[in-house]
């Protein structure tokens, strides 16, 4: 067992820099964390979360999938793809480690999504445990444990330094080429910490979350509920819930014209829009609260029910932060959970 005290995370963020990118969280204006590249000097943030999660080194906003150039009658299809270089991302928390099983099931399973799937073979996720869950925390309400999170490499935080412990192969290489920074400590101390953190976790306001009514095989049961309707009453359709939110993995796919090439590029969408399924023949989602029903049936029935019971939200409680009408997920579960009989 590896352990790395806080006063050389520099060291070790100067060192592995060397050897890949590495992307830390850092504080921004209004107290909003952002990943940015690693440079000597950058001080890395303490949150619990990024504003965006470290889904966008995987999945990002927007992204060229391929070209088109005319020469007389040739055409000629450009693939924009160069050899993803290899990348770490440090920091990332419990939820948003978890959040990659879920995006690994939408774009690896056949036939793969080889941009998404280019990116997880170059990248490393290096997770640190959360000492203090928030209040607004609820991954543990999803079975993750705040305290162990997933990844390549898990750092588990004792408020003097981190347990560091490989789960993968690229992690145990990572950690191999890295050797001469860390110290060597035995397993109880990694226990401890973990145990700390558990302490606090298991006390969540939010972890506990009434899961039973949802799940797969229950749109027969929530599809028609009444209560979609007050629930989406103030939804201004923004999108801004699902562009936070580490699991939402939609998007749109378009050509755009350079004048030289033309471009097919793909950007984030979201259920939330009112075009998002405008077809020639209609919309079949015409209004606000088919399409506010349908992210949260998504993350709570359809998923599930195609994915071994795996629920599509990690619990990160960025959507009770974000959405300016202070709707979020724990307020859907919580009102359809009741044997409601609004009307
Ligand atoms: S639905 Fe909300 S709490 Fe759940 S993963 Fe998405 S942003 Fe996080
Ligand atoms: S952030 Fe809130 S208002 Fe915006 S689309 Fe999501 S639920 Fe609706």
């Amino acid at each position: 067992m590896k352990y790395l005290p806080t006063a050389r995370l520099d060291r070790f963020l100067e060192d592995a820099a060397k050897l890949r990118k590495i992307y830390v969280p850092v504080d921004g204006e209004q107290n909003r964390a952002a990943y940015r590249l690693w440079m000597p000097g950058t001080v890395v943030s303490k949150a619990l979360n990024t504003t965006r999660s470290a889904k966008d080194f995987f999945f990002p906003q927007t992204e060229n999938l391929v070209g088109f150039r005319r020469t007389e009658k040739k055409l000629e299809i450009v693939d924009p793809r160069r050899e993803t270089e290899d990348f770490a991302v440090f920091g990332v928390r419990a939820c948003d480690a978890r959040s990659f099983s879920i995006l690994d099931k939408v774009f690896l399973s056949d036939p793969a999504d080889t941009y998404y799937a280019n990116r997880r073979a170059h990248g490393l996720v290096l997770s640190v445990s959360c000492r203090r869950p928030a209040e607004t925390c609820f991954c543990t309400a999803f079975g993750i444990d705040p305290s162990a999170p997933e990844g390549d490499v898990t750092f588990t935080d004792d408020g003097e330094g981190y347990y560091v412990r490989a789960n993968s192969e690229k992690g145990e290489a990572f950690l191999e080429s890295l050797s001469g920074v860390f110290d060597e400590a035995d397993e109880a101390g990694e226990k401890e910490a973990r145990a700390q953190t558990k302490r606090i976790a298991d006390r969540l306001p939010l972890g506990t979350l009434p899961l039973e009514k949802f799940g797969g095989g229950k749109t027969k049961d929530l599809f028609d509920r009444p209560e979609w309707s007050s629930l989406s009453e103030s939804c201004i359709g923004c999108g801004t819930c699902t562009f936070v939110c580490p699991t939402c993995q939609c998007y749109d796919i378009r050509d755009f014209d350079t004048g030289r090439e033309v471009r097919r590029f793909r950007c984030w969408d979201s259920c939330m829009y009112s075009d998002f399924t405008k077809m020639a023949g209609g919309n079949p989602r015409l209004t606000q609260k088919e399409r506010f029903r349908q992210r949260f049936m998504h993350k709570l029935v359809y998923f599930p029910e195609n994915n071994g019971g795996e629920f599509g939200c990690v619990g990160c409680g960025r959507c009770l932060r974000a959405c300016p009408i202070g709707m979020n997920i724990v307020k859907v579960l919580k009102t359809l959970a009741e044997d409601g009989n609004e009307s």
